[in-house]
């Protein structure tokens, strides 16, 4: 059974040991990192940069205890994400958001260069075949996983398989472009953008959303750039009518989480990779969307655990338990169920769990120890 230590939100004494740095602390002596991670070893410390915004992200705090408490191993640890705007724009936006080598107290890379294009095609499985794995992270012997939790129009839940899978694949590939990037995750065939006119306000949003500049209306009429368009959904998602949507199906987009969550982590050797989750700030959307909500339910605390399946488990447990916050977008009378993420999605997101389990990269049994 895979053991999930858990460190509550929660303060019951007005002391630092109490504090959630001061629980994290705590946490990543009790995990042992020096039997994860060795002396001089390089250790990616992988989390989402966020997007100029959405601020809700990783707190620098949380990841300047995690990256000290690396560096109290005499490890060599840096922060990284891979691009989602064009690479110079993200190293800034990371840099409002608060995190920068100062700030976290090691470098901060973008793990698959300025171009979102230096990676390496990795086998996957059924769904994709092949995927594009960020290189730094391909390279790289050790990775921390530290992933904001929170709710996904698309994928339901996001979590650490999202950041993994989502996070250490690219964008786009130098030959087969989107087709073995995010994209293939996000659509299937051509991946062709559908607009429809009837519904379309014209308010251009999707315009205004696009990391690629690539939607144009001409004459009120939809345009995209088809070759180089990512196929990363955005549009589709804030557009507030239906008016656009993106090809593709739940169950794949979930199998295809989690698969491609196997080719990033079969790059590393047994071991020497841990997962650290924040129920914190948890909101309705992804941190790459143009805005942030408010949180949907309270924050719950922070996990660790090796076992990327075990800590996705034991976080939807959490969650489930929440109740949904007053004057957040979970505050509807109608809900119908005590899922409030599956309230907000109608999205099957367990489904990424239980594949990451079927292809062997955890079991979904864990013991939570409270620190
Ligand atoms: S899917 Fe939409 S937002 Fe994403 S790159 Fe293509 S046009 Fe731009
Ligand atoms: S976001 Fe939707 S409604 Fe607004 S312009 Fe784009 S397609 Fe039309």
């Amino acid at each position: 059974m895979s053991k999930v230590y858990f460190a509550s939100a929660r303060v019951k004494k007005w002391t630092y040991a109490d504090s959630m740095p001061g629980k994290l602390e705590r946490a990543l002596k009790e995990v042992n990192l020096s039997a994860h991670f060795g002396k001089d070893e390089w250790i990616a410390v992988k989390t989402h940069f966020g997007s100029e915004g959405s601020h809700r992200v990783v707190r620098p705090v949380f990841l300047r205890k995690v990256v000290d408490a690396l560096k109290g191993i005499d490890a060599k640890p840096f922060v990284t994400d891979t691009v989602r705007i064009k690479g110079l724009d993200y190293l800034e936006v990371a840099n409002q958001n608060g995190i920068n080598s100062l700030s976290v107290g090691a470098p901060v890379v973008l793990g698959d260069g300025l171009y979102g294009n230096d990676n390496i095609m990795i086998k996957a499985g059924e769904i994709l075949g092949e995927i594009a794995v960020a290189s730094l992270i391909h390279d790289v012997p050790a990775m921390v996983v530290c992933s904001h939790v929170k709710g996904h129009i698309q994928a339901g839940y996001a979590g650490a398989i999202k950041n993994v899978a989502m996070g250490g694949i690219s964008s786009s590939h130098r030959h087969c472009g989107w087709k073995c990037g995010r994209g293939a995750m996000h659509t299937i065939g051509e991946g062709r953008l559908l607009w429809d006119e009837e519904k379309c306000t014209l308010c251009l949003q999707c315009e205004e959303t696009c990391p690629l500049e690539g939607i144009k209306f001409d004459n009120e009429m939809f345009g995209y750039n088809e070759d180089d368009c990512w196929r990363c959904g955005r549009c589709a998602r804030v557009c507030p009518e239906g008016a656009l949507t993106l090809q593709g199906d739940d169950e794949r987009f979930m199998k295809a989480l989690a698969e491609a969550a196997m080719s990033v982590l079969s790059t590393f050797k047994a071991n020497k990779v841990l997962y650290i989750n924040f129920l914190t700030e948890i909101q309705p959307e992804c941190d790459c969307m143009p805005a942030a909500d408010v949180p949907v339910m309270q924050d719950q605390g922070i996990l660790i655990s090796d076992d990327i399946v075990a800590i996705e488990q034991a976080t939807i447990d959490l969650l489930l338990n929440a109740k949904p916050l007053p004057q957040s977008a979970a505050d509807k009378p109608e809900r119908q169920s005590g899922d409030i993420l599956f309230e907000l999605s109608k999205k099957p997101y367990l489904i990424q769990i239980e594949e990451a389990e079927r292809l062997g990269l955890g079991s979904k049994h864990y013991e939570l120890i409270e620190i």
